[in-house]
C-alpha cells in the first residue's frame, strides 16, 4: 500500500541548480494520497479542540483549508507581503539570499484562540517561525505545527521546538 511519501516526487534543480524540490502537487492530485495526508496530519490532534487553522502561503492554504473543513473551524491565511487587503501585522525573516516578509490580518485571530499551524514542508523553519510569531503577536495559542515533509538536516524542527512548539510531520 502506498504511503504519503510515495506520492511526492522530487524535481532536480528547481527553483535553482543544486536544489532537490519536493513536489507535493502529485500528492494533492491523487484522491487517496490527499485523503491519507489530511487524515495523518490530523491524527495526533484527535479529540483536541481548535478555534482556527492557520496556513502558510501557498501550499499551506490547500492543506489548511481541507483540515479546517474537517475540524469545522475557520481558516486564516498568512501571506507574502502586499497580498492581504485589510490591515495587517508583518514579520520579516531571512532567506538563503535576502529577506522575506509575511503578513496576517490584524483581526484574524482573537486572544486565547487555539491554533493549528499548517504548511507542506519544514526546511530551515524560517517561514514557520515568522508565522508563529504573527499568531502569537495576536494572542493565539498554538497547539501544534503540522507539515507533510520535515527536512531535519536543515534545522527547522529544532528551531520550532526551541520556541516551545509541538512539531508533527508525516515524512522526511
Ligand atoms: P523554510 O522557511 O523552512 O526554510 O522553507 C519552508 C517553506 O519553503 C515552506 O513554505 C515550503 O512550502 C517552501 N519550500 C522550501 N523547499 C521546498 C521544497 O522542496 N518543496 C516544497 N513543496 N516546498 C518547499
Amino acid at each position: 500500500m502506498k504511503q504519503v511519501q510515495d506520492y511526492i516526487r522530487t524535481i532536480v534543480d528547481f527553483p535553482h541548480e543544486g536544489i532537490l524540490f519536493r513536489d507535493v502537487t502529485t500528492l494533492f492530485a491523487d484522491p487517496r494520497g490527499f485523503r491519507i495526508a489530511i487524515d495523518q496530519l490530523l491524527h495526533p490532534y484527535a479529540g483536541m479542540q481548535f478555534d482556527k487553522v492557520v496556513g502558510l502561503e501557498a501550499r499551506g492554504f490547500i492543506l489548511g483549508g481541507a483540515i479546517a473543513h474537517q475540524l469545522s473551524v475557520g481558516f486564516v491565511p498568512i501571506r507574502k507581503k502586499g497580498k492581504l487587503p485589510g490591515a495587517v501585522i508583518s514579520e520579516e525573516y531571512q532567506l538563503e539570499y535576502g529577506e522575506a516578509i509575511v503578513e496576517i490580518h490584524d483581526d484574524a485571530i482573537k486572544p486565547g484562540e487555539k491554533i493549528l499551524v499548517v504548511d507542506d514542508l519544514l526546511a530551515t523553519g524560517g517561514t514557520a517561525e515568522a508565522g508563529i510569531k504573527l499568531v502569537e503577536r495576536l494572542g493565539g495559542e498554538i497547539i501544534g505545527c503540522a507539515f507533510i515533509v520535515d527536512l531535519p538536516d536543515l534545522g527547522g524542527r529544532k528551531k520550532l521546538e526551541a520556541l516551545g512548539m509541538e512539531v508533527h510531520a508525516l515524512c522526511a
